[in-house]
């Protein structure tokens, strides 16, 4: 256990014995949250556990508008809820891949149904060809004013 300076210590102790949870005295001082923990065990104070009725979650999100249930009864912060779904969908993300296999189908004519994505790609492969707009939009199935504008994007993109 690292030795904290005089007024550090102070200080987490009156956090401590205040009632506040490890993380809200590490987030006030500074001091590392096993050196909290080891203090807050020589004050002989119980481990921070929150109630309905506590000041704040274990980091600090204010009680109660942030308490919520899960059905079996047990307590949960809902901010901290939020953090961990914001987590999760950022490590996870991944970006829809175009059909290829659509795009060829509607190049040869046979369109399903495509996203603006799939179908602004197949108006650029019979671009390729130099066929009319209205050739086009008869292939892809949507209108000459979809090519129109699929393909001044597709200028301006480049
Ligand atoms: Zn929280």
């Amino acid at each position: 256990m690292s030795r904290l300076p005089d007024g550090v210590r102070r200080e987490v102790e009156a956090l401590l014995c205040a009632g506040h949870s490890d993380w809200e005295v590490h987030r006030r001082t500074g001091a590392a949250r096993r050196t909290i923990r080891c203090y807050r065990m020589r004050l002989g104070l119980p481990v921070y556990m929150a109630a309905e009725d506590s000041p704040a979650c274990r980091h600090g999100h204010p009680f109660p508008e942030n308490v919520a249930r899960y059905p079996s009864g047990g307590l949960y912060c809902l901010a901290c809820a939020e953090i961990r779904k914001r987590e999760y969908h950022a490590s996870n993300y991944e970006p829809v891949q175009p059909d290829e296999v659509a795009i060829e189908r509607a190049v040869a004519g046979d369109p399903a149904r495509l996203t603006p994505r799939e179908r602004s790609a197949a108006i650029a492969q019979l671009d390729a060809w130099q066929l009319p707009a209205s050739v086009i939009a008869e292939r892809v199935r949507c209108s000459p004013r979809t090519v129109h504008r699929a393909r001044s994007r597709q200028r301006a993109a480049v």
